[in-house]
């Protein structure tokens, strides 16, 4: 399987990371490999390579059957559940990659970058939509993140026909769909939960 990562798809998140509205013109994406899954909301181990490690709460779809070049209006039958992931990301090095111009792997692959949550919701069970939900993210219960699916740039829809034009998409592929404003830094002793449609899917102790 593999891990699929949109960045910049909401206008509030560009902003605090650009300080400017500049949207892309297509999907941007990314890939981590299946060495960066954080499964079972095992703890997080800050890594020593970065100062400045950030979490990004996004909505993740698991895809459920193979296909690539997918028209956006088919796209709604390669996916039925979703959850909720971490995009942890190295962003000091990031900062560093992108003004050398460099791929992002470094910042953005390492190993268990990717929390996944333990269970998946089955999309019909949230009223079938997957552009009207709404997920929440709390660090030491305070409330830093929230995600309104209404507000990406591109749809999850766009976002498969996109990638499928370049990598074939197979059962069990998860895909980041973006994160919300909100981001910031880890510390050790710190405790990330997130909820989707008020239920809560994450728990992961920063360690
Ligand atoms: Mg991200």
């Amino acid at each position: 399987m593999k891990i699929i990562c949109i960045g910049r798809n909401y206008l509030e998140h560009i902003r605090e990371l650009d300080g400017n509205s500049n949207l892309p013109s297509e999907p941007l994406f990314f890939m981590k490999p299946d060495t960066a899954l954080l499964r079972n909301n095992n703890p997080f181990y800050l890594p020593d390579f970065s100062r400045e490690l950030h979490y990004e709460t996004e909505l993740v779809v698991r895809i459920n059957r193979v296909g690539r070049a997918i028209a956006e209006r088919f796209a709604h039958r390669y996916y039925g559940e979703v959850g909720l992931g971490i995009d942890f990301t190295a962003r000091d090095l990031q900062r560093e990659c992108m003004s050398r111009g460099l791929p992002w792997e470094m910042c953005k692959s390492f190993d268990y970058s990717a929390a996944v949550s333990p269970r998946f919701l089955p999309l019909a069970s949230l009223g079938g939509d997957v552009q009207r939900l709404h997920f929440q993210m709390e660090l030491n219960g305070e409330v830093r993140q929230q995600g309104d699916t209404s507000m990406m740039i591109f749809t999850v829809d766009k976002i498969i026909s996109h990638v499928s034009r370049f990598v074939t998409l197979r059962m069990g592929d998860l895909i980041f769909t973006g994160t919300p404003s909100g981001i910031g830094s880890l510390a050790s002793g710190d405790r990330i939960t997130a909820s989707l449609a008020g239920e809560k899917l994450l728990d992961i102790a920063v360690k």
